[in-house]
């Protein structure tokens, strides 16, 4: 039987987001069937897994009104379903708008289907619109996962995106570390998840091979199937996938915030 598991990684821009998609849909498509949904106006959390960039769906449907299934779902990896909403040029209208666009084309065409066991929505979380929001209603995304290094920026806007999710009642399944290989890192990151009252569920180390892959357009997972970094990929997805704890956060305001990071330093 599917399980039907819809998550949504959100992270700041940088953070590694889109390798932590990738790679992880990677992992899943071993044994299920999975789609990838890009909600990052950078449109590219799909090239390591179709091997070059997608057309987006806000540009497919600037030539058509009519866009089939076949014109906003691609075939990448080990036949992991991709798709990438799109976004405005920078500094033009709202982020979030490719997001809700893209939604309400792909349930009206049905892509949602039950035998589907794994969604997963990459978001990017510096731009809190309504975009944000889109992928934390109900009937899209059911979990969240928001991905952290050590690094002030990146547990700054970790903290703002848990804000998000406590606004819209979003279960926070936990906080993912991909280490930049900064001083007390993990500790510092497994200190914040507690403040905000999560946990860490995965750490991704820092590796040489993200780059050398990601040079061919590949997944980690594909180019190195047999190493390390590879088997840190496939055991995130099998600890999100058994992950049963769930908790609305309880973000820090900015004194706080200050305060806790101080303590590291
Ligand atoms: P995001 O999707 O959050 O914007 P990306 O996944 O595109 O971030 O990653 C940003 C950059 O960091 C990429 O160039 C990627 O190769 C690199 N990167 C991500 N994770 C790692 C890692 N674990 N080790 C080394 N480099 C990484
Ligand atoms: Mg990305």
């Amino acid at each position: 039987m599917s399980k039907n598991k819809k998550i949504a990684i959100y992270g700041k821009g940088g953070i590694g987001k889109s390798t932590i998609v990738s790679n992880i849909a990677a992992a899943y498509s071993e044994n299920h069937k999975v789609i990838v949904i890009g909600c990052d106006p950078k449109a590219d959390t799909t090239r390591t897994l179709y091997g070059k960039r997608l057309p987006t769906v806000l540009d497919v449907l600037k030539d058509k009104r009519q866009a089939q299934i076949e014109d906003v779902v691609f075939e990448g990896f080990n036949q992991v379903m991709c798709v990438e909403s799109g976004g405005p040029e920078p500094g033009v209208g709202c982020a979030g708008r490719g997001v809700i666009v893209s939604m309400n084309l792909l349930d009206k065409l049905g892509v949602f289907s039950d035998d589907l066991d794994v969604v997963i929505y990459d978001v990017l979380g510096d731009v809190v619109c309504g975009g944000f929001a889109v992928p934390l209603r109900e009937e899209f995304a059911d979990e969240v996962y928001v991905v952290t290094s050590g690094e002030y920026m990146a547990l700054y806007a970790a903290n703002n995106i848990s804000k998000g999710i406590k606004k819209l009642k979003g279960n926070l399944g936990g906080i993912i570390c991909n280490c930049k290989g900064i001083e007390n890192e993990e500790k510092t990151v497994s200190e914040f998840a507690s403040a905000i009252g999560s946990r860490v569920v995965g750490v991704i180390a820092r590796s040489q091979l993200v780059q050398k892959s990601e040079y061919d357009a590949k997944t980690v997972m594909e180019k190195f199937p047999d190493s390390k970094q590879a088997d840190s990929y496939r055991k995130l997805a099998r600890d999100i996938y058994d992950n049963d704890k769930f908790t609305v956060p309880n973000p820090m305001d900015i004194d706080e915030f200050e305060e806790f990071f101080h303590k590291f330093q």
